[in-house]
């Protein structure tokens, strides 16, 4: 009840709109602005260079430019071009990196016809050049139709394409089960959405428990799984349970968001784990940066005080 509850109230202040507003005009407005903590840049150069430097660290990437919920078809074929160019900028500057990106932004909502056909050149392009890309999950009333979508891709590329399952759905675990039987790989998060009760679990040890539980299945039965989470319990649940099952670290790879525990990725790199850093960039980072902010009270307060600081020096008002 209290994670519920706590959770709605910071996913509230994060998706309040004098929040939004400041949070936009304050955020990045240089380069020590507060959302960088969290976002790579506005522009595909900044992503690449982030992705140098952890790459320099011994962490591989997945670049992501921000941006979801298109509703023109022009907006989902600039996203599409965006894509295309990212991936020829990770093959010419010889990156480690693939891309993750979002059916939404690709023009699901216009109809799974055009957001197919987008998707597909992106993924012919990343077979071309021997890359990956990963399709993230976005809010339940998606989840159907994106898995719908992935799997037709899938059939057709199934070396280039792989999905994003939520452990707090009570669906999941078919899920994962479902991947594994047809051998698509998959990175398993807890989810970044306001969810209802009639299709999410709304307590932290339940979405937990189901985490390790599908992490497990993936581990044991699934194709090379990223395991996206920076919760050191569930890590070290993994680290012992691969241990114990003599299961060797490259069946594997951990995953982190940019900004996230960055001690935490340093120490699984340096223990031999594979880590990878997913490197969101571009102007449309206010929901993904919103969401960062719903999960920790200690987000909201810090983007509270530093926005109060801003305006006062800037003699806006909250
Ligand atoms: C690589 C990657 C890709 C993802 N892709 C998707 C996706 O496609 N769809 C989707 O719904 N979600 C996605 N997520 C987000 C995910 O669902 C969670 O919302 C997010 O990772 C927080 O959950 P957690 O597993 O870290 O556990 P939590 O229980 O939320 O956090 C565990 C600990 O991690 C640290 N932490 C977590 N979040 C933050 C934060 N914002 N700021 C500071 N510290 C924090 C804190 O120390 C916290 O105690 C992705 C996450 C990762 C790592």
């Amino acid at each position: 009840m209290f994670d519920k509850m706590s959770r709605a109230i910071m996913l509230s202040i994060a998706e309040n709109e004098t929040v939004r507003r400041l949070t936009t005009k304050y955020g990045m407005a240089d380069e020590n602005s507060f959302a960088r903590r969290f976002i790579a840049g506005e522009t595909l150069e900044e992503g690449i260079e982030s992705t140098k430097k952890l790459n320099e660290e011994g962490l591989t990437a997945t670049l992501d430019l921000l941006g979801e919920n298109v509703t023109k078809i022009e907006e989902s074929h600039a996203a599409r071009d965006v894509f295309l160019n990212i991936l020829d900028q990770i093959q010419k500057t010889k990156v480690d990196s693939n891309i993750s990106m979002k059916l939404t932004q690709l023009g699901l909502d216009l109809g799974n016809d055009i957001c197919i056909e987008n998707v597909s050149k992106v993924i012919e392009k990343a077979k071309s050049f021997d890359n990956f890309v990963r399709i993230d999950m976005e809010g339940s009333d998606y989840t159907q139709n994106t898995l719908d979508v992935f799997k037709h891709l899938y059939e057709k590329y199934p070396e280039n394409t792989g999905i994003v399952l939520q452990s707090y759905l009570y669906r999941t675990e078919f899920d994962v089960r479902d991947m594994n039987n047809l051998g698509a790989r998959v990175r398993l998060c807890k989810g970044a959405y306001r969810e209802p009760e009639i299709v999410a679990f709304q307590n932290k040890k339940m979405v937990d428990l189901n985490y390790t539980r599908c992490a497990e299945l993936l581990i044991t039965e699934g194709n090379y799984p990223g395991i996206a989470t920076h919760d050191e319990a569930i890590i070290d649940h993994i680290k012992a349970f691969v241990e114990e099952k003599s299961i060797s670290k490259d069946k594997f790879e951990f995953q982190m968001l940019y900004g996230i525990r960055r001690d935490l990725q340093d120490q699984l790199v340096k223990e031999g784990y594979n880590m990878r850093i997913y490197v969101p960039f571009g102007t449309e980072w206010f929901p993904y940066y919103s969401r960062r902010l719903g999960e920790r009270i200690g987000n909201v307060l810090f983007i509270l005080k530093n926005m109060y600081r801003e305006s006062t020096d800037g003699k806006d008002t909250i």
